[in-house]
């Protein structure tokens, strides 16, 4: 059996079932054909955003992403594939969107499932034909374009794009996205875990699993402040966690030598700390000195600060001397927690990591070196900070690659 098509789209998540709506809008006489490795597509649309779907972010703009030449494709991309330019294609769609105040969009159902309704409408309006369970034996170049064998058909195709995502999540332990890689040649970075929690090495880490606080935390790598977010610290039995924590996970996943430093109470400074610890230790007198914390903070973060300062919970408070609270207080202040690399994907949001962007032509994401081949979404070496930014560049990224799939202008 073979089958001939005018695109063919591997990949069915966001970038993937974007491309081929927008390409089959813009083609409505030819074929294009979207292949899916798992049994249905858009599972990782459902999941995003904690069922909500982020689906964009209205500040979005090349600071926030990451990779190798990442800012500079952004850049030149958002000049016309904006948050504004995505939305705007989804109201076309009938999806009703609502913007919060720090920019993030959603859906206003505040359901992912609408996301991925209207994209599947789409398709199934435009006749796209989508194939699930399939899997890709071969990719190999043709004259007029690229022959894919599939265990039941060989399918040829004039454009190719490739919207296989990254490794994180489940998709890690389904994810084909090397081996086509591989049957194409590509070249690609370093691939790591992002938007993860960060592992930490600490005797006390595990007293605190399960506590949450608002914090400041700060990144550092062999001393020198890296980056700094503001947020929940959600703390699990090796790790700290929360979407502030997601933020700099890039780095200490990694690299060696970085340090993570949580400020419990970001608005005063060490000194104010102190004077408001030594007022408390008067009130807890001969109390236990973990009391000085009681309305504070939660009862298990304050005996871990006080083994973290070498300072006896049970203690009584009134036995600290100043340097012992002064200790304490720079402890409260900033607390610092020495990080661990781990190659942990399956917690992971995205993949830090993937196709060279330098191998991309930023105005349309196809190939230089392959005619007709497209690279888009996760699956470039491009990834961006948690709020909506990733779903952003998956679906920016597959509308102007199904916007230059035919010579035609837009
Ligand atoms: C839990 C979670 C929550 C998230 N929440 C948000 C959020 O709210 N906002 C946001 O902006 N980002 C969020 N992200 C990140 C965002 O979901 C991804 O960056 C985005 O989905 C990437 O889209 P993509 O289409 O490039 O890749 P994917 O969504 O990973 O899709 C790739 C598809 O290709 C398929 N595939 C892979 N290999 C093959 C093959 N060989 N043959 C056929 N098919 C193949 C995969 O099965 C998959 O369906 C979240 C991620 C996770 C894991």
């Amino acid at each position: 059996m073979s089958t001939q098509a005018f695109a063919v789209i591997i990949g069915g998540g966001a970038a993937g079932i974007a491309c081929a709506c927008r390409a089959a809008q813009l083609n409505p006489d030819q074929k294009i054909i979207l292949l899916e490795k798992a049994d249905r597509v858009g599972r990782k649309i459902m999941i995003s955003g904690n069922g909500r779907c982020n689906m964009t972010n209205m500040t979005a703009s090349e600071s926030s992403y990451h990779g190798e030449g990442a800012r500079d494709l952004v850049n030149i991309l958002f000049k016309k594939y904006n948050p504004q330019y995505v939305l705007d294609w989804f109201h076309t769609l009938g999806l009703l969107t609502a913007k919060e105040d720090d920019g993030k969009v959603y859906p206003r159902s505040n359901h992912a499932s609408s996301v991925l309704d209207v994209l599947r409408a789409e398709l199934d309006r435009r006749n796209v034909e989508v194939r699930c369970s399939v899997e890709i034996m071969d990719i190999k170049p043709t004259r007029t374009g690229y022959q894919i064998t599939l265990t039941d058909d060989t399918v040829f195709t004039q454009k190719l794009v490739i919207a296989s995502g990254g490794k994180s999540d489940y998709a890690y332990r389904e994810s084909g996205s090397q081996d086509l890689f591989k049957m194409l040649g590509l070249r690609t970075t370093h691939c790591a875990p992002s938007l993860s929690p960060v592992y930490v090495k600490s005797p006390v880490i595990k007293m605190l699993k399960g506590v949450r606080a608002n914090a400041k935390v700060t990144l550092y790598q062999k001393g020198e402040k890296i980056k700094e977010e503001t947020g929940e610290v959600q703390f699990t039995e090796n790790a700290l966690s929360g979407i502030c924590v997601f933020n700099l996970s890039r780095t200490p996943n990694q690299r060696r030598g970085c340090e993570i430093g949580v400020s419990l109470l970001p608005e005063m400074s060490a000194e104010e700390i102190r004077t408001l610890l030594s007022d408390r230790i008067k009130t807890v007198n001969s109390g236990e000195a973990q009391k000085i914390f009681t309305g504070m903070f939660h009862k298990n973060i304050g005996i871990a600060l006080l083994k973290s300062a070498k300072l006896s919970p049970s203690a009584p408070a009134s036995s600290l001397t100043e340097e012992n609270v002064k200790t304490l207080a720079e402890t409260v202040f900033d607390w610092r927690f020495e990080t661990i690399p781990k190659f942990d994907m399956k917690n992971a949001q995205v993949t830090a990591g993937g196709v060279k962007v330098s191998d991309i032509i930023a105005e349309d994401f196809e190939h230089i070196a392959h005619e007709g081949l497209y690279i888009i979404g996760e699956a470039l070496d491009v990834d961006g900070d948690c709020g909506g930014y990733n779903l952003q560049f998956a679906f920016a990224s597959a509308l102007c690659a199904a916007e230059n799939l035919n010579t035609e202008e837009v």
